[in-house]
């Protein structure tokens, strides 16, 4: 006899199973521990940015009686967002098309919620960000995996296209992408807009674009930042300050449609709907107040950039396969040994260097090592990832 609370709970906890395995491995449970470097989340382990400490400091004076009311869509914050949106994209973005939800969570929540029917199919590229399985399936959607080949994790519209069937609702995009940290250029989102133009045409229905953007921000070498918004009207875009601000606790992000979107009216009636339905997923009171002053509070790019050629460099110098990401705060590490839960384990055990195990994004025989940790970390840890590799040679 199952003891599952339902067989809701059976099916979603199947697609958490590596994220659970990751959370009661013995590395994680070292996080914060005097000595150990931790790479293993997006977590800040460094003091948070005063000019976000500021921002908020200033907003959490009440002005009025309703300063800490609830809160929906509010004007104060849609309104920099649509102007923001407009600077990144040169399409005229409409205030009444943001919503401002409790960071990417809730922003894709409410999108997979507001497009699918039971039974749909919604595809997402894997590796993926861990939680997107979960998501979907918490929609009653069908999560069907697209696999990205290593090293380049270049997308692939062909490969789109075959796997697009009559039941496709949506494709996640998630670009720049955790966790290879590409960036996708608009040349491959135009080729895919066509693609999408062309399987809607053909299923009756719009297939969405869920365009995943919280590390937009983020990228480096110069790199211009394109938005799949840019190329299909079908876009949703999604977003969260937490990667920006380097502050994930504080939930604010947003649902955004495109004004060339033919569908707004009903998807506006219906992303609200399901801000309700899914239990009030508004950003706060406090968070609305800033999101103005946020939008120009950032962590400093370059020092994150420089990080990223520190432990590449070094990586890379020992005789590590790596990826050279063009934007998010990940680099993918090749393990030299075939079992990367082993390797990570060993790498936390024996070097006090935490990682998160490939496995756990669908991509055994790589960790992910996220930037998110302090430039001392990072000289900590190459001595470790060094003594590693020794040992499996
Ligand atoms: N999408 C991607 C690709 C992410 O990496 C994350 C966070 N790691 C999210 C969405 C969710 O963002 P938040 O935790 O701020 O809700």
């Amino acid at each position: 006899m199952s003891i599952a609370a339902s067989t809701r709970t059976e099916r979603l906890a199947a697609a958490m199973g590596p994220v659970q395995r990751m959370v009661e491995s013995r590395a994680f449970a070292r996080r914060g521990s005097p000595g150990v470097a931790d790479f293993m989340v997006g977590n800040p382990q460094e003091m948070p940015l005063p000019g976000l400490v500021d921002v908020l400091q200033r907003n959490v004076q009440p002005q009025d009686k309703n300063w800490f009311a609830y809160k929906l869509n509010e004007p104060e914050a849609r309104v920099p967002v649509a102007r923001s949106l407009t600077r990144l994209t040169g399409l005229d973005w409409d205030p009444e098309d943001v919503f401002m939800t409790n960071a990417g969570f809730g922003a894709l929540t409410v999108t997979l919620r507001a497009i699918t029917e039971p039974g749909d199919e919604v595809l997402y590229l894997s590796p993926p960000w861990f939680f997107y399985e979960l998501l979907i399936a918490g929609a009653d959607a069908v999560p069907v995996a697209l696999k990205l080949e290593p090293p380049a994790f270049d997308l692939d519209v062909d490969a789109i296209a075959a796997a697009i069937t009559p039941r496709t609702r949506a494709i996640i995009v998630n670009s720049p992408h955790n966790p290879s940290g590409r960036v996708y250029p608009l040349e491959a989102l135009s080729r895919l807009a066509l693609v999408l133009q062309d399987a809607s045409r053909r299923n009756g229905r719009t297939v969405h674009l869920i365009a995943d953007e919280p590390y937009r921000r983020i990228v480096f070498d110069g790199i211009r930042y394109h938005s799949a918004a840019e190329v299909y009207s079908g876009t949703i875009v999604t977003y969260s300050y937490g990667k920006v601000l380097l502050a994930p606790g504080q939930r604010l992000g947003y649902v955004a449609l495109p004004p060339t979107s033919p569908e707004r009216p009903a998807l506006r009636s219906a992303i609200e709907l399901f801000q309700w339905a899914t239990g009030y997923a508004f950003a706060d009171a406090l968070m609305q107040h800033s999101v103005a002053e946020l939008e120009d509070v950032s962590i400093d790019i370059g020092q994150m950039q420089a990080r990223r050629d520190r432990l590449v460099g070094g990586l890379r110098q020992m005789g590590y396969e790596t990826t050279n990401p063009e934007g998010t705060f990940y680099v993918l590490v090749r393990t030299p040994i075939e079992d990367d839960l082993a390797f990570a384990e060993r790498l936390a055990e024996e070097h006090d260097v935490l990682v998160l195990p490939g496995t756990v994004v669908e991509l055994p025989g790589w960790v992910r090592v996220s930037l998110t940790a302090s430039d001392e970390m990072v000289e900590q840890a190459l001595p470790g990832f060094e003594r590693a590799l020794a040992q499996t040679r």
